[in-house]
């Protein structure tokens, strides 16, 4: 993806109130952030720095905008062996949580929430930049890489669509 502003990151948020987005702080790392690093991302996620439950995922949509979404971190914990529904990654390097998202508008005032199992710190598009073992002689691991960035991307955007659904 491109680089961001903090500025565009705060005014593409679909499902937060002002206060929310007002209170949202960055991780530190997001100054040190190089072009090469957008670059190895599809999205854009990340924990709250002061609220221990709360995060955020941008995804740069299909036409080039951005949409941001807050996301809880629910209290149960999903068994050990949960996979991500985002990078799919079965080799399982990272924790695993369950996420609720507030859907937007009269849905989400109504309490209206989506649930994703993904990835504690978002290591989703690191994850799928990682080459297996190669499975089999003349196996193309490049073709298999550039498959496993389009689908996160596909399922990061129809993530970004069941929250902004009517
Ligand atoms: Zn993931």
């Amino acid at each position: 993806m491109h680089s961001l502003t903090e500025t565009t990151i705060r005014s593409s948020f679909v499902n937060a109130s002002r206060k929310t987005i007002k209170d949202m702080a960055l991780p530190e790392s997001f100054e040190q952030m190089t072009e090469a690093d957008w670059a190895a991302l599809d999205f854009y996620g990340w924990r709250d720095p002061k609220f221990a439950r709360r995060a955020y995922v941008v995804v740069p949509t299909l036409d080039g905008d951005l949409i941001g979404v807050a996301l809880t971190q629910a209290e149960a914990t999903p068994n050990s062996r949960a996979m991500c529904n985002w990078c799919r990654d079965v080799r399982l390097p990272n924790d695993v949580v369950l996420w609720a998202a507030k859907r937007a508008g009269a849905a989400g005032r109504r309490g209206a929430t989506v649930g994703i199992l993904a990835c504690l710190d978002f290591e989703c598009s690191h994850n799928v930049r990682k080459d297996p073992p190669l499975p089999y002689d003349g196996y193309d691991m490049g073709a298999a890489r550039v498959r496993r960035i389009e689908q996160l991307a596909l399922r990061t955007l129809g993530f970004i669509e069941s929250v902004t659904a009517e």
